[in-house]
């Protein structure tokens, strides 16, 4: 009987884990994880912070789930190094012996070399451990530091728990990585309507306090605060990868092929820790998000049981919830495209919807989008279906892209769709 051993039990292992037992129902699988629990969701976590959401509800699977899908679970269990010419996984206390290993080891949060971030009272928000600390705490006055979106989320719900919240970006604008300027300073607005207080271009040079924090000093001033939140965007947790010298990429993530099989014989790896081919601009980089996970768990999964699914690209659509509205966004921005000849077309309602849509050489690159939740989802379908994006991921697949390919979406059809929209007047 093969015995696969999956490291990590966030999304990515529990999906390789699943896929493993169905491509081989007779497979042993080892699930092993350094948290305390089963299952969760991180897209939730601020939901639960915020008081909006009970803490059960975080929950995605219970303990039996995984003794009746036959996933041996471990919890508490971390892996500490790994013998791929041996094919032994070394965990506290005892070691296994694989046929095949997946690697889903995530992310872990950035955290900056200034001054007083070990003080009490600084917190991260990746894991249930840093949400139940941060619900626990409940701040009077917060500083929020990193206007992406977790960071956005993070501050909406210290507000909605009644603290006072400073949300410090050091770029000139909020979800800097989703969004160009028009749209950037509509979702700033949103914010301080929200009762945060927006410090876009100021640094955080240091956290003060005796044992626990009581100050933040940034580039502009002072900041009084009980609570520093950093959420400052995610790297990849590579420990293990990288004393095994598997090989990792320019991005810091694990590389691995199309099978997301790695460098090493009979080891796979998926979602956060791996970098991946962009489906929009054929590039190679981290894609952090959920969908992304949840697909490469599946391949990886299936093929350390012997499978041979491919993993086609990651697709970065991002969307944060600001209350009954929601930002969402796919492709590049202008921003990160800095390339001659793009064009930025804006529009913005009376009710305070926008769109931006960014065009270079006659292609789309990527869209920014403000509006009610409920529309949302439905917007997005209709520009990636209007720019034939699932056209170009079927191609895809049938000529096994290679790191240098590209396929951004052409224009085609976009522009009816766009009228569809209302957005025939953009200039
Ligand atoms: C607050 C927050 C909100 C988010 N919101 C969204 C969203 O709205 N939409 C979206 O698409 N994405 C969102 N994301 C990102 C998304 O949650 C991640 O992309 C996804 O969870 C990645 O899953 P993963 O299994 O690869 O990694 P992780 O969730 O990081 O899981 C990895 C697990 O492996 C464990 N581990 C690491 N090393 C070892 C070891 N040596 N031994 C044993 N165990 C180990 C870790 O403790 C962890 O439990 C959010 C993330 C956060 C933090």
């Amino acid at each position: 009987m093969r015995t696969i051993a999956v490291v990590g039990g966030g999304i990515a292992g529990h999906e390789a884990a699943w896929a493993a037992r169905r491509q081989d129902p007779d497979c042993r699988v080892l699930l092993f994880n350094e948290e305390a629990h089963p299952l969760y969701s991180a897209c939730i976590l601020a939901d639960y912070v915020s008081g909006e959401l009970p803490r059960e509800k975080v929950f995605l699977l219970d303990p039996q789930e995984y003794h009746r899908a036959g996933v041996e679970f471990h919890a508490r269990s971390a892996a500490i190094a790994l013998d791929v010419s041996q094919r032994l996984l070394v965990l506290e206390g005892h070691e296994v012996h694989y046929d095949s290993l997946v690697l889903a080891t995530g992310s872990r949060p950035l955290v900056p070399p200034i001054e007083g971030v070990a003080l009490r009272g600084v917190h991260t928000l990746k894991t249930l451990a840093d949400a139940d600390q941060l619900a626990m705490a409940s701040p009077r006055r917060a500083v929020v530091v990193g206007a992406g979106p977790v960071g956005l989320e993070c501050a909406l719900a210290l507000v909605a728990r009644g603290s006072k919240v400073y949300l410090v970006e050091l770029l000139p604008r909020v979800l800097p990585r989703l969004l160009d300027e028009p749209l950037a300073e509509m979702v700033k607005a949103l914010l301080e309507q929200k009762g945060i207080h927006v410090l876009t271009g100021q640094k955080v040079m240091e956290v003060q306090g005796s044992q626990k924090v009581e100050a933040v000093r940034t580039s502009s001033g002072f900041l009084e605060a009980d609570a520093v939140i950093l959420v400052l965007g995610m790297r990849p947790e590579v420990k293990l990868a990288s004393q095994a010298s598997l090989g990792l990429g320019a991005s810091g993530g694990i590389s691995v092929d199309s099978l997301m099989a790695t460098q090493a014989e009979q080891v796979w790896a998926c979602g956060d820790c791996v970098e991946s081919l962009d489906l929009i601009n054929g590039r190679t980089g981290l894609h952090m998000l959920w969908g992304n996970a949840v697909l490469q768990g599946r391949v990886a999964g299936a093929n350390a049981a012997g499978g041979r699914r491919r993993f086609l690209g990651a697709l970065n659509v991002t969307t944060v919830r600001i209350g009954d509205k929601a930002v969402a966004s796919v492709g590049m921005t202008a921003a990160e495209l800095n390339s001659q000849g793009e064009r930025l077309l804006f529009k913005k309602d009376a009710w305070g919807n926008g769109m931006g849509i960014l065009i270079a050489d006659g292609k789309l690159m990527g869209a920014q989008i403000l509006g009610p939740v409920e529309r949302i989802g439905g917007i997005l379908r209709i520009l990636l279906q209007g720019a034939s994006l699932g056209h170009h991921m079927r191609e895809a697949g049938a000529r096994r892209l290679g790191p240098e390919s590209s396929i951004l979406w052409p224009l085609k059809g976009l522009e009816a769709e766009l009228k569809s929209l209302g957005l025939s007047t953009l200039p």
